[in-house]
């Protein structure tokens, strides 16, 4: 299973599927990717290979100037195309790709429908972007509501969002492994190097704990209670 994300690529689809297949030996059953454009956030997810969601993206054309991907080994939820990720809230404001168990989501999710919220799939995933919507309809800006919605949850993630029209990527890991890639006005979010070692070498490694806030000109990197964190930027030598 993997994590892809990327922001300022001039292909945000094409790298962000490129990133998947670089991560297919971590063994899928499922592959998805969501792209932000001007009319909102498109979705393109299947079971099977990677090759597959390449098909259906081949067939119905899909783009955007930032994304995120992912590809799935269920543990909640059956193997089909609507348990696949990205998962979305109902307005389809905030898009969420995971990787790991969210332990507590029962509750969540009961307490998320006592609230009005409808789910459409058996994840334990589709949690996330509901309790960024209920944040945002509070009032939160889209960080604030990232970060209140990580903080709800117990298990093991890493986590990568795109929310509303704010022109960033949210991601945060705490027992998955998550790793940034440092380009030249490109970044990019993968659970491994392999997934953008051909467009940058420059790789910061996440700590549990930590928060990115990733846009085309920078990124920071921040704890839960939103302290700067400093991460050393490795240059790493890689045969691609
Ligand atoms: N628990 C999530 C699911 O079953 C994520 C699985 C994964 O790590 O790919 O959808």
């Amino acid at each position: 299973c993997g994590i892809t994300a990327c922001i300022g690529a001039d292909d945000s689809v094409g790298s962000l599927v490129e990133g998947l297949r670089r991560l297919e030996y971590r063994g899928y059953d499922s592959a998805g990717i969501a792209v932000k454009n001007q009319t909102g956030i498109s979705m393109t997810k299947r079971v099977g290979e990677v090759s597959e969601l390449v098909a259906a993206v081949e067939k119905n054309p899909i783009a955007g100037s930032y994304g995120i991907g992912h590809t799935r080994w269920a543990t909640h939820g059956g193997v089909t195309d609507g348990n696949a990720h990205p998962h979305t809230d109902e307005a389809g404001r905030v898009a969420v790709v995971h990787n790991g168990i969210i332990s507590n989501y029962q509750s969540l999710r009961s307490d998320l429908e006592s609230k009005g919220h409808s789910f459409s799939s058996e994840t334990d995933t589709e949690v996330v972007p509901h309790l960024i919507e209920e944040n945002l309809r509070a009032g939160a800006t889209p960080e604030e509501a990232f970060r209140a919605a990580i903080g709800c949850l117990s298990g093991s993630y890493a986590i990568a969002a795109i929310i509303d029209d704010e022109e960033a990527i949210y991601a945060t890991r705490s027992g998955s492994p998550l790793v940034l890639g440092v380009g030249d006005g490109e970044y990019f979010l993968a659970s491994d190097v392999p997934a953008f070692i051909q467009h940058t070498q420059n790789v910061v490694y996440l700590h549990d704990g930590d928060f990115v806030v990733t846009r085309s000109d920078g990124y920071t990197i921040t704890d839960s209670a939103g302290r700067s964190v400093d991460r050393p930027v490795e240059h790493i030598e890689w045969d691609p």
